[in-house]
């Protein structure tokens, strides 16, 4: 799909190079730099837009704000920080889920979520403050 408008362009694009889950106010700032004058209400449009245009991925998980990123076919899942309440990506998967199955039950999908702390947050490696 063709993207509409300039303003879709240029927020895809940046979502494209960020290249990881990020929130509406992160994307608005690395927007901003080369789009000044973005609004926040603006980012939250296209977002949408991009959404339902099947581009983008809404990633809403318990406990954070929801994320976005670019739709992509490649399997993967998520850890979320519970101290910076950011949504990371990590490769990999256990699989073998389907052995968890009651008799005559068949799996779509799948999702795993690792909740803990992030090394920026980790008080033996992270901030200096
Ligand atoms: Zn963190
Ligand atoms: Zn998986």
């Amino acid at each position: 799909m063709q993207l509409k408008t300039t303003q879709q362009t240029s927020i895809f694009r940046v979502l494209d190079t960020l290249n990881r889950p990020v929130t509406p106010q992160e994307l608005l700032g690395a927007a901003s730099i080369e789009s000044p004058g973005l609004g926040l209400a603006t980012v939250y449009r296209v977002l949408k837009k991009l959404v339902e245009a099947d581009r983008v991925q809404k990633i809403e998980l318990a406990g954070v704000p929801p994320h976005y990123e670019v739709q992509s076919d490649k399997h993967h899942h998520f850890f979320v920080c519970e101290d910076c309440q950011r949504i990371l990506e990590i490769t990999g998967c256990p699989g073998g889920f389907k052995k968890f199955l009651p008799e005559g039950f068949t799996m779509t999908s799948h999702e795993v979520i690792l909740y803990g702390i992030c090394r920026d947050c980790s008080p033996l490696t992270g901030k200096e403050n």
